[in-house]
């Protein structure tokens, strides 16, 4: 998915519009160039489309490689209405025969199959949490973390605070 960048952001403090990148924006560096206000709510709605894509996709790539592996098809119902692994272990198993194991193997099918999503970073795979929590939890984290330091203000007004003190001071 991907956002026009850079976008142009309207402040909800001063209602000064503003091009911001989306990268500030998705690690919620973003500021007013106008009066300073953090521009976090925008970041945290984008963040937010971005995540119920993502976990649409993950399911939906689980769902293919439990597919194929296994030989069943799912629902379309089942696609929309998965909020958890636990739901897809639940969709497995009521395709497995009656074996009395049938409940952990489809535990077992499920994780195997989540741990072959490209983006799943989880050591210990949770059941009963929404799927890109459990398959990514620290997502937004590490995308602050990796930003390196806040430079949104150089960015926006395009005056560097260290240069402009130094060309304040006279010169020989
Ligand atoms: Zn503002």
């Amino acid at each position: 998915m991907k956002f026009i960048d850079p976008s142009e952001v309207t402040c909800e403090v001063c209602s000064a519009a503003s091009m911001q990148r989306v990268d500030d924006l998705l690690s919620l560096r973003a500021i007013c160039p106008n009066c300073g206000n953090a521009l976090e709510a925008v970041g945290q709605g984008m963040r937010a489309m971005v995540d119920e894509f993502t976990a649409w996709v993950s399911v939906a790539g689980i769902l293919i490689m439990l597919e194929d592996k296994l030989g069943v098809q799912f629902g379309d119902d089942e696609l929309f209405e998965t909020k958890t692994l636990r739901d897809i272990a639940q969709a497995v198993e009521r395709r497995l025969s009656m074996a009395s194991d049938r409940q952990a193997r489809s535990v077992q099918f499920v994780i195997e199959s989540a741990r072959r999503i490209g983006w799943c970073t989880a050591v210990e795979l949770a059941l009963e949490v929404p799927v890109l929590d459990a398959i990514d939890p620290t997502r937004w984290e590490r995308r602050s973390k990796n930003n390196g330091p806040r430079l949104e203000a150089v960015i926006t007004t395009g005056i560097e605070p260290n240069r402009a003190a130094t060309a304040a001071t006279p010169s020989e």
